[in-house]
């Protein structure tokens, strides 16, 4: 099968126009007429998941984020983004990255897989793009089946989502039942979420005086940008595999968080 039929599977899950201006999502090396041997999927595509590709005979590399993000002058391998395209180019190997436009879909979207981690119910998009279409925006917003020790909902967002470390601003309610959830760098969609009335909004990649913002009407939890969006990985993978029989897709085995804890 082509790389084409592929790319669009993928335009049906999340097509590239839903991506956003500053994106570069869609297909990154490679061409749309190879022949596809098999497929990794990862959210970075680094020299070790293109290396992970080859040994496992893997001709595609599907991942969240795009390696390159904005342009390249030369290729002179002078950085791991240059090390990285040279080497899957030499290896003819394609890489897709499948990244806000995979974010900002309801179905099979990154913030989805996060809510069902979280089981939420009642879940909706929490920032729509056209409110025309309930299906398409940003983050997602939904209810725990019953309210939780706000403590204890900590503990069981650590559980439920794989995580060491969780940076959180004041418990100022006991209790928490809305959730919003917004997978990365979700910092932008905390207004949406305290008007939606989310008790408490879990993303990535807070600073230090954006936790502020809280002021004791919403509780922020930052779980790690890796972590929130690592069940990507499996999501890409299973899609592939649900819709396509004449070549497998394996989600990588490199784990590839920059950000270490002790
Ligand atoms: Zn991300």
């Amino acid at each position: 099968m082509k790389l084409q039929a592929l790319m669009d599977f993928f335009e049906q899950v999340a097509p590239l126009h839903l991506q956003e201006s500053y994106d570069n999502a869609g297909l990154i090396t490679g061409h749309k007429d190879m022949e596809i041997t098999g497929v990794i999927t990862c959210l970075d595509s680094t020299e070790s998941v293109v290396e992970e590709a080859i040994a496992n005979d893997c001709n595609v590399i599907v991942a969240h984020h795009p390696i390159i993000f904005s342009g390249l002058k030369n290729l002179t391998g002078s950085n791991y983004i240059q090390k990285t395209i040279e080497l899957a180019i030499k290896n003819d190997i394609a890489i897709v990255a499948m990244h806000t436009n995979l974010d900002n879909v309801f179905q099979n979207g990154v913030n989805q897989r996060i809510a069902q981690r979280l089981l939420l119910e009642n879940q909706e998009i929490l920032k729509l793009k056209d409110p025309e279409n309930p299906d398409v925006g940003s983050g997602m917003i939904g209810n725990l089946a019953s309210p939780m020790d706000s403590m204890s909902f900590l503990k069981y967002l650590k559980e439920k989502m794989a995580v060491n470390c969780v940076k959180y601003t004041k418990l100022h309610k006991d209790t928490i039942q809305r959730v919003a959830v917004a997978g990365g760098s979700g910092g932008f969609l905390l207004n949406d979420a305290m008007a939606r009335g989310a008790d408490v909004f879990i993303t990535a990649d807070y600073k230090y005086h954006e936790y502020f913002d809280a002021n004791n009407r919403i509780i922020i939890a930052d779980i790690g940008h890796y972590e929130s969006e690592q069940f990507t990985i499996d999501l890409l993978s299973e899609l592939i595999n649900d819709n396509f029989v004449k070549f497998a897709a394996r989600s990588t085995k490199v784990v590839t968080n920059p950000v270490n804890y002790i």
